[in-house]
């Protein structure tokens, strides 16, 4: 089945996905594409955020979905994001939160005198748990007496599947270092299931060398050193930090793309970047975040020598200055995705 549901999204999101999906028919013609017509005009148009069926085919008749930002200023709420985003996310089961930073050109590093190969790690980030449950509560909401709480939730199923998946990552892809990120020091419960838990697993992969980071020491350790790293697994709060980290060293927003999955059974890929109503429908969005998804998304599809493809090409773009203006070029939208396909 080699189908691909997409999303465009909102704002940028459908600029840079129609860019995606030119490099994607260029080299992959065979991959069948159905749109969704869903997000922020169909929410102010019927209402319509997710409607159930769709997300039941998008976990039965697609490989992947494919999606671009969700996020208008018109739906203040976000009520649509949440649905479709997060819903995919939880109702899809899709535990994984797969960030690769790899930066494509130094020059794009906010670090100084850096090589390309210092950064080059991947991120496994918990997907479905953690503090972004909505679990929680509010006890004498607006009084001066007022409780919030917002409960962690860590389970023995979830915490293993994830730092599992980041060793057989690892192993498949010939890494030979996971570093699992907590706060154990001061979340004793928590994350001392992921203690345990992570020793257990590692025990399981004696080739790969298995370190531990307290949170706040790695988010030092990435900026001070990154060619440290070359797989780090954590949980979705820390998971969400540590990547932004990630997407500035290699080269900002733009450059970032990720993949949420639940192996063998559903993927949904998108650019890390928002809809960016400030410069949406001007035509000068950076595509190669979009473009790079599509290289991962073609890599799950079993075709990595199309991703590194793409990788190649767009590498050759930055290297050449073909690149929109945020990254210094004068490209619009259209044309840095006619260099890359150029470079292809
Ligand atoms: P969200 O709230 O979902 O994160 P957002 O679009 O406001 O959405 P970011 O994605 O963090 O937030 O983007 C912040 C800013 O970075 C944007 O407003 C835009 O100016 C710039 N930006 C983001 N993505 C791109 C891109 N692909 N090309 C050029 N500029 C971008």
């Amino acid at each position: 089945m080699n189908r691909i549901a997409v999303v465009p999204g909102d704002g940028i999101g459908t600029e840079v996905i129609t860019q995606g999906l030119r490099v994607l028919s260029a080299l992959a013609p065979d991959i069948e594409t159905e749109h969704f017509d869903l997000g922020a005009e169909r929410y102010l148009r019927d209402g319509t955020t997710m409607p159930p069926d769709v997300m039941r085919r998008f976990g039965s008749e697609f490989s992947a979905v494919l999606l671009g930002a969700l996020g208008d200023p018109r739906v203040p709420s976000n009520v649509h994001a949440k649905d479709i985003l997060l819903g995919s996310r939880f109702e899809l089961d899709l535990y994984i939160n797969f960030r690769p930073c790899r930066l494509l050109d130094a020059r794009y590093c906010p670090l100084k005198d850096r090589v390309e190969s210092d950064v080059d790690f991947v991120v496994f980030r918990e997907n479905t748990e953690g503090l972004y449950t909505g679990v929680g509560g509010q006890f004498k909401r607006g009084t001066a007496d007022e409780v919030a709480m917002e409960q962690e939730i860590n389970t023995r199923k979830g915490v293993e599947r994830i730092i599992r998946a980041a060793f057989v990552w690892a192993r498949e892809n010939g890494r030979k270092k996971v570093c699992m990120s907590d706060k154990a020091n001061a979340m004793r419960h928590g994350h001392d299931l992921w203690q345990r838990v992570f020793k257990l697993v590692a025990g399981e992969y004696p080739e790969i060398a298995a370190s531990h980071l307290y949170v706040d020491v790695l988010a030092m350790r990435l900026v001070q050193a990154p060619q440290d790293f070359e797989v780090i697994v954590t949980n979705n709060l820390f998971g969400d930090i540590i990547t932004d980290i990630g997407a500035a060293l290699q080269g900002g927003i733009g450059l970032a793309a990720s993949g949420n999955l639940n192996p063998g059974k559903a993927a949904l890929f998108e650019p890390v970047h928002g809809s960016a109503p400030d410069i949406a429908g001007k035509g000068i969005a950076n595509p190669l975040a979009s473009v790079l998804t599509v290289g991962m998304l073609l890599a799950y599809l079993g075709r990595p020598e199309l991703e590194r493809r793409v990788q190649g090409a767009v590498q050759r773009c930055l290297k050449a200055g073909q690149v929109t203006r945020e990254l210094g070029g004068t490209l619009s939208t259209r044309e840095a995705t006619d260099a890359v396909l150029e470079a292809l």
